[in-house]
């Protein structure tokens, strides 16, 4: 058995926080960079080295994890004489855990490839909650042989490991998940308000579902309190979903499939965007569809 890889986290936003915190518990070492330095702090009492740059985290590092917002944001870590790719090489690897399009997956997995680097797409299945605890759900891109190589790493991160096949199906896999969770949201959300607008309680629609042992599902008891509260405190971030809801239309578009009920989702979690939603969590789109009812009620 080898010795185990050092770890270079990138991204200690809402998610990668709480993944990085649990590789330093189960006894990784750990050396992490973010834009906003202020974030590493704790990581610093905890012992970990905080890199000025992605270049030099990746000197510090066998093995780059990345947790960050977008393409762009995954960009600018890369690339250019302070990027990862300027100082990583043959032997080291870099799993990419955020959720990128397919597109830049590919482009990223191709430089990867030429430079000697190995590469998997790992976007997770998993809120806050799961990640603090360990119990993602991995999405699995990539050369198989080097997935079961990382075991280890994704054990301390995960319930489970799901393969789907080289790189970009990870992330293709992702869509596909978020695609579901999208509009379960929506439905949630669209049947409180129409509870409030009939004057039946929101709370009475929980009730029901969760009477029901079909319809009961972790993921309506996860957002049970923000859509009773009508308060919204980020576990996953509106943003997010809209890019992946644009990423899931982007997708299907060049299959000529279409996809009416997500570009219908697509339309509402933009219009929560432009509302200046964008940093609660996605189950604030309930805010837009009951303004009006909300509005009647204060004139
Ligand atoms: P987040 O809290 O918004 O954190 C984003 C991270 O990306 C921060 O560390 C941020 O740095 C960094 N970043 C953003 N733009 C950057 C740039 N231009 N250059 C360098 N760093 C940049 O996001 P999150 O909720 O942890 O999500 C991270 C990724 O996981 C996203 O792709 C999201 O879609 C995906 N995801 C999220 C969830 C969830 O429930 N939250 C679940 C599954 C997957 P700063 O600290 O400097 O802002």
């Amino acid at each position: 058995m080898g010795l185990p890889p050092r770890i270079g986290f990138i991204g200690l936003g809402i998610m990668g926080r709480a993944m990085a915190n649990n590789l330093v518990k189960a006894g990784f070492q750990v050396s992490v960079y973010n834009r906003t330095r202020q974030r590493t702090a704790e990581f610093a009492d905890m012992g970990c080295e905080v890199a000025a740059t992605p270049r030099a985290l990746a000197k510090l590092s066998d093995t780059v994890l990345t947790m960050v917002s977008d393409n762009a944001a995954m960009d600018t870590l890369m690339e250019g004489p302070e990027g990862v790719m300027s100082a990583f090489s043959g032997g080291n690897t870099l799993i990419n855990m955020s959720t990128l399009s397919p597109d830049y997956t590919s482009v990223l997995a191709r430089k990867c490839y030429t430079a000697g680097v190995g590469f998997l797409d790992c976007p997770v299945s998993g809120s806050k909650g799961a990640a603090e605890k360990g119990q993602l759900v991995i999405l699995a891109g990539g050369d198989k042989a080097l997935v079961e190589k990382c075991g280890p790493v994704f054990k301390a991160l995960s319930r489970a490991v799901v393969y789907a096949g080289p790189a970009p199906a990870g992330t293709a896999l992702k869509l596909c998940v978020n695609l579901v969770i999208a509009q379960l949201t929506t439905a949630l959300a669209e049947a409180a308000a129409l509870a409030e607008a009939q004057g039946i309680a929101p709370a009475l629609v929980f009730e029901a579902i969760e009477q029901n042992p079909v319809l009961n599902c972790g993921y309506f008891a996860l957002k049970k309190e923000n859509i009773l509260k009508k308060d919204f405190p980020p576990a996953f971030p509106l943003r997010h979903m809209l890019k992946d809801a644009r990423f899931m239309l982007a997708e299907a578009s060049r299959r000529n499939l279409r996809l009416p009920v997500t570009a219908a989702v697509e339309t509402l979690l933009a219009k929560s965007y432009n509302s200046g939603y964008g940093e609660k969590d996605l189950s604030v789109i309930l805010t837009n569809l009951t303004e009006t009812l909300d509005r009647e009620r204060t004139a």
